[in-house]
């Protein structure tokens, strides 16, 4: 049997080894998606552990993955993804992808669109909305962006705060520099005590350069 392979360009797939076996629409949850059905034509050849090149094809596991909206669809991807053995020092390990991390469910490029979203003023319910991800997926990976190192001060300081509709975090406040348009840091909240307590760890040096903060809303 012949199989028709699609053009990976269509779910503009960065991972230029891998290949979408079928395309179908599917109601899941009453919401329908268009789902690629996806593999990897190539295979790995050596162990990530030791260097062996006697590794074989131990299972495959088809992972469920959030895929970005294409053409006013919802999608996912069904990635039939293969997990390896290596015969010298046993390890078992995972097909390398940049679609998808480890245990996530959200494609890597949906995490992108995600933060992009929140720089945007607008609640996490709004950007989970939108990419089609529940308000708790949306906090979990801006929580887990928070953890980006802070970027030095800049000379002019732009604050911008969006609000959270549930969970732990209410509101969270955006540092960033107006001219470059670039994120100084995320906080997790915009009170008084919290912002205090922030820029007193901030050295003396690079607080006094900043000469102006701005407000944008
Ligand atoms: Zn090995």
């Amino acid at each position: 049997m012949s199989i028709n392979y699609y053009n990976t360009d269509f779910f503009r797939l960065q991972d230029k080894t891998l290949c979408i076996e079928k395309i179908t629409e599917e109601t899941i949850d009453d919401i329908k998606y268009l789902v690629a059905y996806v593999n990897r034509i190539k295979t790995d050849s050596f162990c990530v552990e030791c260097g062996s090149t006697s590794i074989v094809v131990n299972s495959y596991y088809v992972r469920t993955i959030k895929y970005l909206d294409i053409a006013g669809y919802n999608s996912l991807i069904k990635y039939n993804q293969r997990r390896y053995k290596c015969k010298d020092c046993g390890k078992t390990f995972n097909e390398k992808t940049n679609l998808v991390e480890r245990h996530s469910t959200i494609s890597n490029l949906t995490k992108v669109k995600l933060l992009e979203e929140c720089r945007i003023k607008q609640s996490f319910k709004d950007v989970g909305k939108r990419l089609n991800l529940s308000t708790t997926t949306v906090l979990n990976e801006f929580k887990d962006h928070l953890s980006i190192s802070r970027n030095k001060l800049t000379e002019i300081l732009c604050f911008d705060e969006f609000k959270a509709t549930n969970g732990e975090i209410k509101y969270a406040f955006i540092l960033g520099d107006p001219l470059s348009g670039e994120i100084v840091d995320i906080l997790p909240s915009r009170q008084q005590e919290f912002l205090y307590d922030y820029f007193n760890k901030v050295s003396d040096e690079e607080r006094f350069n900043v000469k102006y903060i701005i407000d944008p809303w």
